[in-house]
C-alpha cells in the first residue's frame, strides 16, 4: 500500500522527468521499472550491498537461504507477467506442506520461491536499471539528493525511516521486529519431519520454523538448514539484547521441535529485523511536496503487496 505525497510538481524538466528511489527492496524496484519503461530517468539509492530488502537471501557456509520473505503468493495477473518476462524459468513452488505443531496441515495457496535465492526476484526486476548500492540517503533537500535534483522522490524505506528523512517524528510501533535464526545440522529432522516444510505456530514462541532442505539445490546433501522466526512478543521482549542470549533459547525450542541431535550442530547466524512486518495499518502523515511513500505500512507485508504498492507510486507519478 502507499499514499500519496502533497501535490506532486515533477514537470520541471523539459525533457524525462526524473524520480529518484530510496530504497532497492521489491517496491522501489517496481516503481523504478514502471517509470523507466515510461521512459522516466530513475536513479535507486540502496543502502545495502545489494538487491532485495527483506526480501533477503544469505549465501551462508555454503547454503543459500531466504532469512527474510521465505516464499511468495502470485496472485494478480500483473504480478505474474512481470515475474515471468524477468525471472524466467526460475521459479518454483514449495511442495512439501505446512503444518501446526499438532501436526495438521495448514493449507494454502502455492508458496513459490526463486531457484537461486529470493533476492533474486528483486535483481531480476531491476536488471538494467540505474542502483546505487552502500547509498545510504541521509538528508534530502527540496528533492534533491546527493547534489542531484529529481522531479519526484519515492521512499520505500520502512515508514520509520522514511518520516525520519522528512523530519517527522517516527512511529516505530508500526512495525513488528522480528529475531530470526539460523541453524545448519549434520543430520536430519526426526524421521516424521522429514516430508513437511515448515512448522507455523502464531501462539508459540517460535512463531515460524521451516527446513530450506525443502527447496532444492539450496543446502548440501547430508545437511539441514532450519529457518527460525520467533513470535512478535518475544522478538520485542529482546530486540536489544545481545544475539547469544535469545539465540540459545530459540536453538533449544527448534532443537526440540524438529528432533534435531544438539551435537550435530555445524553454525547458527542471529539476525534481527527492527522493522520486519507491519503491526498494524498506519496512516502515512503528509509528506514534503513532490514525496511518495511506497511500502507496506498501511497494508500487508508481502512481496505481492509491496511490489503492488510500488507499482501504484509510479503510476500516480505517470498520471501527474
Ligand atoms: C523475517 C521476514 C519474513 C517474511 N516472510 C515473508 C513471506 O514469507 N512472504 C512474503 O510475501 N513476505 C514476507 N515478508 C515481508 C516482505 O519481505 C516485505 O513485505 C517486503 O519485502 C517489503 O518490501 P519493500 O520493498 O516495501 O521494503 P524493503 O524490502 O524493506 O526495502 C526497503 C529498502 O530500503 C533500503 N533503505 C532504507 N533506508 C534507506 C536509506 N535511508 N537510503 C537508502 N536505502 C534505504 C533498505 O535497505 C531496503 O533495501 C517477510 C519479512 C520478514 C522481515
Amino acid at each position: 500500500m502507499l499514499l500519496p505525497a502533497a501535490a506532486l510538481s515533477y514537470c520541471d524538466s523539459m525533457s524525462h522527468p526524473s524520480a529518484a528511489i530510496i530504497g532497492a527492496g521489491i517496491a522501489g524496484v517496481a516503481a523504478a521499472r514502471q517509470l523507466a519503461d515510461a521512459n522516466w530517468d530513475v536513479v535507486i539509492f540502496e543502502k545495502s550491498r545489494g538487491w532485495g530488502g527483506r526480501c533477503a537471501t544469505k549465501r551462508w557456509e555454503g547454503q543459500t537461504i531466504d532469512h527474510g520473505a521465505q516464499f511468495f503468493t502470485i496472485r494478480s495477473e500483473g504480478f505474474r507477467k512481470s515475474l515471468s518476462s524477468h525471472c524466467g524459468d526460475a521459479l518454483r513452488t514449495i511442495e512439501a506442506p505446512v503444518m501446526t505443531p499438532e501436526g495438521h496441515v495448514l493449507a494454502g495457496e502455492p508458496r513459490y520461491f526463486h531457484r537461486d535465492g529470493n533476492s533474486r526476484i528483486v535483481r531480476d526486476l531491476g536488471a538494467g536499471l540505474t542502483m546505487h548500492p552502500g547509498t545510504p540517503v541521509e538528508k534530502i533537500d527540496n528533492r534533491t539528493i546527493r547534489g542531484r535534483s529529481f522531479d519526484a522522490v519515492i521512499s520505500t524505506a520502512p515508514l520509520p525511516q522514511t518520516l525520519a528523512l522528512a523530519g517527522l517524528a517516527p512511529d516505530a510501533s508500526a512495525y513488528q521486529p522480528n529475531l530470526t535464526l539460523l541453524l545448519l545440522y549434520s543430520s536430519p529432522v526426526a524421521a516424521h519431519l522429514r516430508d513437511v516444510y515448515a512448522i507455523s505456530d502464531p501462539e508459540g514462541t517460535l512463531a515460524w520454523s521451516a527446513s530450506e532442505n525443502h527447496k532444492p539445490g539450496r543446502v548440501e546433501d547430508g545437511k539441514t538448514a532450519l529457518i527460525i522466526q520467533a513470535s512478535e512478543s518475544f522478538s520485542r521482549a529482546h530486540l536489544e539484547d545481545d544475539p547469544p542470549v535469545w539465540s540459545a533459547a530459540l536453538r533449544t525450542l527448534a532443537e526440540d521441535r524438529w528432533g534435531m541431535k544438539a551435537d550435530s550442530i555445524l553454525a547458527s547466524h542471529p539476525h534481527r529485523w527492527r522493522y520486519a512486518r507491519v503491526a498494524r495499518p498506519t496512516p502515512v502523515p503528509e509528506l514534503p511536496e513532490g514525496w511518495i511513500f511506497a511500502g507496506d505500512a498501511a497494508g500487508e507485508s508481502r512481496l505481492e503487496s509491496a511490489w503492488q504498492a510500488g507499482c501504484e507510486a509510479a503510476r500516480i507519478l505517470m498520471d501527474g
